[in-house]
């Protein structure tokens, strides 16, 4: 025992970038992750850094990507699209001030680890995604971890998913070039909708409240990078 803990010590978190996997302490890396990545920049909601400390961030990446899992930067899952980073995570879940009852519409399935975050905090998911890929690798991970309270959908979430609106929740984790007229539609009254607004290098993560009598009402959060929302009311997809 006493041997360990002192081998421990010495390990660099630089050598533990490239331990093999199950040698690795994923845990108290996550730990370590949300007291100096996220409650140290401000993010206090309890309930938000209590489900960042659960959630395996490393299993919504590929295997050999798993070592980056809790760095401070987005990761790449394939498709040139990218995990977020996990402030910027943190950040959207503490906006959308959840209490554990909302039904929440995501857009960018992506990896899947939004998704889990918000699993742990609201009631229902609906989740977007627009590459087929993406969206069932991230089913597989969700469904092995144990959710159930998610549902999938591959298509244009820019448009919203009509089907189970209003939602009391949305977060949309691309950037859209201006607010989609469908997502608001699809807000509840008294609900909240997250969403990255601006050009195509950077975005202000755009914070929409719609009041009980249906007003609309807008804030600014912070400066945000993220990948675009390619879609009917997003960005025109590249040939
Ligand atoms: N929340 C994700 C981040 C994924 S990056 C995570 O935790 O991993 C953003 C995702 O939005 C990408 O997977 C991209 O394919 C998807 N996306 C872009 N435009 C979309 C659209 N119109 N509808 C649904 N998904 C879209």
């Amino acid at each position: 025992m006493r041997h360990c803990e002192v081998s421990c010590a010495i390990i660099s978190w630089d050598s533990m970038r490239s331990m093999p996997e199950p040698e690795r302490d994923f845990q108290r890396e996550r730990t370590r992750m949300v007291a100096t990545q996220i409650a140290a920049r401000g993010v206090k909601d309890p309930r938000v850094l209590a489900a960042m400390k659960r959630v395996p961030r490393e299993r919504f990446l590929l295997l050999e990507d798993r070592g980056l899992a809790h760095e401070d930067h987005a990761v790449a899952i394939g498709r040139g699209q990218t995990l977020s980073q996990p402030y910027m995570v943190a950040k959207m879940t503490e906006e959308l001030c959840l209490t554990g009852s909302e039904r929440v519409l995501e857009i960018g399935t992506g990896s899947g680890y939004q998704t889990a975050i918000l699993a742990e905090l609201a009631a229902e998911i609906f989740t977007v995604e627009r590459i087929e890929e993406l969206s069932l690798r991230a089913r597989h991970t969700l469904e092995e971890l144990g959710y159930r309270n998610i549902r999938f959908r591959v298509g244009d979430g820019s448009q919203g998913w009509g089907e189970f609106a209003p939602y009391e929740r949305i977060l949309v984790t691309a950037g859209a070039p201006e607010l989609p007229p469908s997502l608001v539609a699809q807000l509840a009254p008294g609900g909240i909708l997250a969403i990255p607004v601006g050009d195509e290098r950077s975005q202000i993560l755009t914070i929409v409240s719609k009041t009980a009598d249906g007003r609309i009402v807008q804030s600014r959060s912070t400066l945000c990078t993220f990948v675009k929302l390619i879609g009917q009311e997003g960005w025109t997809a590249e040939k």
